[in-house]
């Protein structure tokens, strides 16, 4: 039988993600996004680190749907900067998700500086509603992306500060990537192949 999870994102591109990295483990779940729970109310991101941010958004979407829920914060980590923008990745220039604004922000900050190391995280949390077997249970899990900021934005693919990260090891930005060569590599990638089987074993 499929069972339902709910995953705390608008985002189809990350819930197609999703689906594709827990199908590996099981192909018996379907990922639904919040699109499907259009009264769910916002949830503050009060919590002051990735985990519990990421813990507060599956607890409040599983009370919410009736479902186990699944919920990712992420986030860049520059060293220069004392691990700034961290948990304010999105809004960093003021505004949510303003990516240009953002990149502009972190690259005049890093003016003239050569010291660019950086890493993205992803923590993934998981949680189960009332009357679920497994309610009481949370389980969460961290993946990280070492790099450096590269001094101009390059390349149009993915997201946010994709077009000033190189990681370790390549010469191309996050933005100059493939389709699908991020998924192996990245943050995100890391933190769902680790929780994807907990999951299969916590749903069957
Ligand atoms: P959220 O966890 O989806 O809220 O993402 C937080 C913010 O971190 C995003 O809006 C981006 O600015 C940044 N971010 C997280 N993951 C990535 C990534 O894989 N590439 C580029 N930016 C990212």
């Amino acid at each position: 039988m499929t069972q339902q999870i709910a995953l705390a994102t608008q985002n189809k591109g990350k819930i197609a993600e999703f689906q594709r990295l827990l199908a590996e483990h099981t192909s018996s779940v379907e990922v639904l996004g919040l699109a499907e729970f259009p009264d769910m109310p916002d949830v503050d991101e009060t919590g002051t680190t990735f985990a519990e941010n990421s813990l507060l958004k599956a607890r409040a979407v599983s009370a919410f749907t009736g479902l186990p829920a699944l919920a990712d914060d992420s986030g860049l980590c520059i060293d220069f900067l004392g691990g700034a923008p961290g948990i304010y990745s999105a809004r960093y220039a003021g505004s949510h998700g303003n990516d240009g604004a953002n990149i502009a922000k972190v690259l005049a900050e890093l003016q003239n500086e050569e010291q660019r190391s950086a890493h993205f995280i992803c923590v993934v949390a998981m949680t189960f509603p009332v009357g679920h077997k497994n309610h009481g249970t949370e389980i969460i899990q961290e993946g990280k992306l070492q790099g450096s900021i590269v001094q101009q934005p390059r390349g149009t693919a993915g997201f946010g500060y994709d077009p000033i990260f190189c990681p370790d090891g390549y010469e191309l930005t996050l933005g100059e990537f493939g389709p699908g060569e991020k998924d192996r590599i990245s943050h995100r990638g890391k933190a769902l192949r680790a929780i994807a089987p907990q999951i299969s074993g916590l749903l069957s």
